[in-house]
């Protein structure tokens, strides 16, 4: 059974933040900034773009109010919501209460220097508008 499912089944440790039928939300032990927590699915499903429509949209609505509520109370410039799937196998979303830029961010916006770091987009590709627009073709539902 992952962590997750001890969590949910009472065999583990957390602090919840929400409970109900088909989610619940906890504090992550290791928070990017004081006071981000996840909200998961009780069903053991890995990936989460194989939940249900309904179960993405609950648990989306969850975050969205427990966001709201985070926004009013620790007053963070904003709230990022975060799907990276990466850690334990067991769908989370993450509700982060961004103090700066960098508080989620992708190794790829980093350029190293000799005095230290910098964030940027400076060394992502730039697609042109011919090979977004292919893209965009790409992701469009059928
Ligand atoms: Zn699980």
């Amino acid at each position: 059974m992952c962590i997750f499912c001890q969590i949910i089944a009472g065999e583990a440790e957390a602090s919840f933040v929400h409970q109900d039928k088909l989610c619940v939300a906890f504090m992550n032990l290791r928070p990017i900034n004081p006071g981000e927590f996840m909200v998961i699915p009780r069903a053991h499903i890995d990936h989460f773009t194989d939940l249900s429509d309904d179960l993405a949209a609950h648990i989306m609505l969850v975050a969205q109010r427990l966001g709201r509520h985070m926004q009013a109370t620790l007053s963070p410039r904003r709230v990022g919501y975060v799907v990276h799937g990466f850690g334990v196998p067991h769908a989370h979303l993450n509700v982060v209460p961004l103090m700066h830029s960098n508080d989620i961010i992708s190794g790829k916006h980093v350029q190293v220097h000799d005095t230290g770091f910098e964030v940027t987009l400076a060394g992502l590709a730039a697609p042109n508008r011919a090979e977004l627009d292919a893209m965009a073709a790409r992701l469009r539902l059928p």
